[in-house]
């Protein structure tokens, strides 16, 4: 065997993956530990920007949005978040949760998503659901009996994001599950929650009031609430044309 095939085949029998063995012949180094510094930094990166792609593949956002794009004149943050803390992260390493509250197409999902992309970029794992689709896949996963499933899942998950909470109304088995996902989740991972239902209307949909309260509990007490109030991107845009 000649000697390029030699190292891919250790790279492979090491599971090391293809980088090394296709990039080691391009390295221009005086000495052995120049080199290795050098094939090593570059694997190191290769690594991490294939498990930032990997996050953000296994996220499931339905758009893609990011931080620098959204007008943050028009949302109002808690006294103790600014928004360098807020792009910082700290919440999700403190297990916080946030609220994004305020009208249809006042950025609450642009938001929710751009947060979400940047844990992935910071090494985060994070799923993102529509609730009203979260709820579908929880039943369906009951009734199939493939639910140990996406509990494990979302035990592996820094960020759960549940965008339009409070849209349309759940039947029992919906609320029960909903509320699961949520118990799980507290005080150990973030969830980041979209809605225009104010609290006290939370009650409206949901099957069971006690279950309502209890989840409402779990998720204000390390909870921020950031109130978006500006005039509606969409309607603004679609005047516009
Ligand atoms: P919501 O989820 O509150 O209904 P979206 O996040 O879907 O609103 O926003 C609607 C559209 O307007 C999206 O394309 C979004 O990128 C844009 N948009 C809304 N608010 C902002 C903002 N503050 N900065 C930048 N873009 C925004
Ligand atoms: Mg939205």
């Amino acid at each position: 065997m000649i000697n390029s095939e030699v190292v891919k085949s250790l790279c492979l029998e090491l599971r090391l993956g293809s980088y090394i063995s296709e990039n080691y012949r391009e390295i221009d180094a005086e000495t052995h530990e120049e080199f290795l510094i050098s094939l090593l930094t570059g694997f190191h990166d290769n690594r991490r920007s294939e498990r930032r792609q990997r996050n953000l593949r296994q996220a499931g956002f339905e758009v893609m949005k990011f931080i620098g794009d959204f007008d943050f004149s028009t949302v109002t943050l808690p006294v103790d978040l600014n928004r360098e803390q807020l792009s910082g992260l700290e919440f999700i390493e403190r297990k916080q949760n946030l609220i994004l509250y305020g009208p249809p197409g006042t950025g609450k999902t642009h938001l929710a998503t751009a947060l979400g992309v940047l844990a992935c970029q910071n090494d985060y794992k994070v799923l993102f659901f529509k609730v009203s689709r979260l709820v579908n896949l929880l039943c369906e996963a009951k009734e199939n009996g493939t639910i140990l499933k996406f509990w494990n899942k979302l035990n592996k998950a820094d960020l759960l994001i549940l965008d339009e909470w409070g849209y349309i109304p759940f039947e029992r088995l919906g609320t029960q599950l909903l509320f699961e996902a949520v118990s799980e989740c507290y005080e150990k991972r973030s969830v980041i929650l979209t809605s225009n239902l104010p609290f006290d209307e939370w009650n409206t949909i949901f099957y069971d009031q006690k279950l309502t309260a209890a989840m409402l509990d779990r998720i204000v007490h390390h909870g921020k609430l950031i109130m978006h109030n500006g005039p509606s991107y969409r309607l603004q845009n679609s005047l516009m044309q």
